[in-house]
């Protein structure tokens, strides 16, 4: 469906039509939100609208108790937010949301129907279901560009073809964002406040999330500070600190997928703080070593490479859109026909953190306690479960589905395929990380473990990344038993990977 342009400014008040209502989906917030924004300039009133659909919100097989929570809160400061602009958060449960927001238009008697657009393939094909419902009803319909700052078919190679690397396509999406120091999209402010608040039925909002304490405060206020924050005082060590997990706490990273991906903060806004953080990012490289001894990268690399990071969100989300198949089949066909053992012992060892790879471990119990986990250990993970336990990635992004609190299915098969070795960009097959090598640059000290893997505390900093070669002695005086407190790991990596390069060396050659 096509856009229609955002408004940037009210309609008058003769020319405005009465009622319309804002569906929100993934849009949880009231700054920057193109469809709010443009509904309440074109209406005299306007109601939010937000559907349960038991079949996602409150599963455990679809939706991670984290996300769930970080959800219903954000939803919580978002209804009271447009309360002050005059705009009711209605709720209502429906596992047809399509059936209830007409349901719900009727009710009050609404003219149009407005939402930001989402790319995933189960989504668009309920936009298209509302579009055919509503029309007979008379309704308009309007979907907006919101979620992305370039969607769909916007950047192109100079055949007009689709770009299936990341490097070009960041290139010509820097040439497109940012030409002549002028950033191509604006941040828009509040909607209007509706000249009164409409009343309608609404249940209760709640749903079942389950008993976990989330490590980030939700919401659009929280999402808002912890970018101001990023951009003032970390970015410029982005570059040097982002690959270690121990550093997540500490403005190594920005912490922001799970606002993002609520849309409690825009992408434009993010985009927006990194590039004026650029425009003053200084080019003189910093005099202290990195941590691994190397020369530090300047706050402008650094800067650089957190835009970087961001346009890979945008790429994922232009890939879902344009090869939907990839939900569920490799992006590279030459891949389509390569089998897995999933053995299913190995897949619960795994989901559990017992594989005896004290990092990967670590990873998999950071996810299940907290919901979150690093960038770097979700490839060492992947990476482990699709090359080493010879698992399908599929499996693990589902699995993955079910625990993040920043789960988005564009990013999430994104970095699964890559990977397996089988999406855009991929890892090539015979490059496949080895978790201790991992673990020894990544969690030099093995602090990360340590927090996550209690059995491993008496372990000291010569064998925590590979516990299993303690000699016995050494076992029983750090309290950890290998077989007996600690696993011994399920698989030998070097013959595990050789067994990988095997499989994958035919089907890459075609
Ligand atoms: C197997 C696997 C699964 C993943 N699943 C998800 C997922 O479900 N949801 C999700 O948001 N990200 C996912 N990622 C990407 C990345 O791990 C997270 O975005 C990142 O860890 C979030 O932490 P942050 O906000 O501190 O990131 P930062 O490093 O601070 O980056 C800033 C923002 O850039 C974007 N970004 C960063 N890295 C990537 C990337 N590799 N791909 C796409 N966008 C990126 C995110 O929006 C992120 O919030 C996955 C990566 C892998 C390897």
């Amino acid at each position: 469906m096509l856009s229609p342009p955002p408004r940037d400014r009210p309609l008058p008040e003769f020319l405005r039509m009465a009622t319309a209502i804002h569906w929100f989906r993934r849009d949880f917030r009231t700054r920057d939100n193109t469809a709010l924004f443009t509904a309440a300039a074109e209406h005299d009133a306007v109601v939010g609208a937000f559907i349960i659909d038991p079949r996602w919100l409150g599963n455990p097989d679809k939706t991670g108790p984290h996300q769930t929570k970080f959800w219903l809160e954000s939803l919580r400061e978002l209804q009271a937010s447009l309360a002050k602009l005059n705009i009711p958060l209605i709720i209502r449960t429906d596992r047809n949301p399509v059936r209830a927001l007409l349901a719900l238009a009727r009710d009050v008697d609404a003219a149009s129907i407005t939402y930001n657009k989402e790319y995933e393939p189960d989504q668009i094909a309920m936009d298209e279901r509302l579009e055919r419902e509503a029309a007979p009803l008379g309704l308009k319909v309007q979907a907006y560009k919101d979620a992305a700052i370039f969607e769909e078919h916007e950047i192109l190679t100079g055949s007009r073809t689709i770009y299936s690397v990341f490097s070009p396509y960041k290139r010509a999406y820097l040439a497109r964002i940012n030409s002549d120091g002028e950033l191509a999209f604006t941040v828009r402010g509040l909607p209007r406040k509706s000249s009164r608040m409409i009343k309608a039925k609404s249940d209760p909002l709640n749903f079942p999330h389950g008993d976990v304490s989330l490590d980030l405060p939700p919401g659009e206020a929280a999402g808002l500070q912890r970018l101001e924050q990023f951009i003032a005082n970390n970015v410029q060590h982005y570059r040097d600190q982002r690959d270690y997990p121990m550093l997540a706490d500490h403005g190594g990273i920005s912490r922001l997928s799970a606002y993002l991906n609520a849309g409690t903060i825009s992408i434009r806004q993010a985009m927006h703080a990194a590039f004026q953080a650029l425009t003053h990012a200084s080019t003189k490289r910093p005099a202290q070593k990195a941590i691994d001894g190397s020369d530090p990268h300047t706050p402008r690399e650094s800067t650089e490479h957190f835009i970087s990071e961001l346009i890979w969100r945008e790429f994922y989300r232009m890939i879902l859109f344009n090869f939907p198949h990839t939900v569920s089949k490799p992006f590279q066909d030459n891949y389509s026909h390569v089998t897995w053992a999933n053995d299913p012992a190995h897949f619960k060892a795994w989901c559990e953190g017992r594989t005896g790879y004290p990092i990967v471990d670590a990873a998999m119990r950071q996810l299940a306690q907290t919901g979150w986990q690093h960038n770097r250990l979700r490839m060492i993970a992947a990476m482990f479960l699709t090359k080493d336990l010879d698992t399908s990635w599929v499996l693990g992004e589902r699995f993955y589905m079910k625990s993040l609190m920043d789960y988005d299915q564009a990013c999430n098969i994104g970095g699964w395929q890559w990977s397996a070795s089988t999406g855009t960009d991929a890892a090539p097959y015979f490059r496949i990380m080895n978790p201790v090598l991992q673990s020894e640059r990544y969690d030099p000290n093995g602090e990360f473990i340590r927090r996550y893997v209690p059995e491993l505390r008496g372990v000291s900093k010569g064998f925590i990344h590979a516990p299993w070669l303690m000699p016995a002695e050494v076992q029983k005086a750090a309290n950890c038993v290998i077989g007996k407190d600690y696993p011994a790991p399920i698989v030998d990596h070097h013959e595990a990977k050789e067994r990988a390069v095997a499989k994958f060396r035919k089907p890459a050659a075609i």
